[in-house]
């Protein structure tokens, strides 16, 4: 017999608003059935990042595109979210893609509509560093530049989510305040429950709202505590956004990656300057909360006094809301 917060999970939208998977053409997307095997109905899927070069990002989109669309029995590529309600009519896993950071857009304004032709709804601004659009959350706090306010412009046109997560303070701020649609951090935590320069403060936290937005909490070990990825250090993140802004701002974005057969290391080494000293990224076997926590995490939230409805909403129908408002756009 199924309990009844087993039932109201089976039967809840569950969104994870970014993987972690790293990009490359030669990750075996098999790897992807972990998450509906959790029972994730929506996926974004990173394609790439600033420290790669544009050009494999688009080889990176240009295979995971062509092999979401060859999976057509178990996945969808979606345009929209009616597209994810009838993925979870037919019982099929509902993808689609996003990038960090705009050195993918090659200082291009035209590749925005022609990431989002491909599949990518939702774009970062930055990469940690700074680039030509926007300052990053590990370099000096320039502001969003002049490209940067087109790119939101442009964003906001062709319906793509737009995604401050990995960017610096003031940077979030002016996104912010450009975007005429609902704001995301796909993945970052509350600075205010473990001090690390990915999290967030109380006042973009608070901004974040005010634009109708949600906040992702990210499963990664390092950024959720010393290492800490238990259900009750989530609640601990969760119980913060929920005083602050409410539960209706609050989803997942838990940033996580099963393990996968390209040489990550050779990447990271080779720009530790994307992952900065002091910043406990040389951690020793970093952990991470991931999908397979969320039917767990339920009960949790339950015991904290949060209502079905609240946990609805965190599980998908926020990020949902969303990304209803954010993809409405141009067709061109
Ligand atoms: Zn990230």
């Amino acid at each position: 017999m199924q309990s009844r917060l087993e039932k109201l999970y089976r039967k809840a939208l569950v969104w994870d608003a970014h993987a972690g998977v790293f990009p490359s053409p030669e990750v075996d997307l098999n790897l992807l059935q972990e998450w509906p095997d959790c029972g994730v109905d929506y996926l974004s899927i990173n394609v790439g990042f600033d420290v790669m070069d544009w050009q494999d990002t688009l080889a990176t989109l240009a295979a995971y595109r062509h092999w979401v669309l060859a999976h057509a029995n178990h996945f969808v590529l979606v345009g929209d979210t009616e597209d994810i309600d009838q993925a979870r009519r037919e019982n099929k896993f509902a993808v689609s893609f996003d990038i960090e950071g705009m050195n993918a857009l090659n200082e291009d304004i035209n590749m925005v509509s022609v990431y989002h032709a491909l599949g990518v709804r939702q774009m970062l601004f930055a990469y940690n560093l700074n680039n030509a659009a926007a300052g990053g959350c590990h370099d000096h706090d320039t502001g969003l530049t002049e490209f940067g306010k087109q790119v939101v412009g442009e964003m906001n046109r062709v319906g793509m989510i737009v995604d401050c997560s990995h960017a610096g303070y003031t940077t979030t701020m002016d996104i912010m305040h450009e975007s005429s649609k609902p704001v995301v951090f796909s993945h970052s935590n509350p600075i205010a429950v473990w001090d690390h320069q990915r999290n967030i403060t109380d006042d973009q936290i608070r901004a974040c709202a005010a634009t109708g937005g949600v906040i992702g909490v990210n499963g990664m070990g390092i950024f959720l505590g010393d290492n800490d990825v238990s259900n009750v250090t989530l609640v601990c993140h969760i119980d913060h956004l929920a005083d602050l802004v409410g539960c209706e701002h609050i989803g997942f974005g838990f940033d996580y990656s099963p393990k996968v057969d390209v040489d990550i290391g050779v990447i990271l080494r080779s720009r530790p300057d994307y992952w900065p000293a002091g910043q406990q990224y040389d951690t020793q076997g970093i952990k991470h909360a991931g999908p397979q926590q969320l039917e767990g995490l339920v009960e949790n939230l339950a015991d904290a006094g949060y209502g079905d409805d609240d946990i609805r909403g965190m599980l998908g129908e926020n990020f949902k809301r969303v990304a209803a408002s954010a993809w409405q756009g141009a067709s061109a």
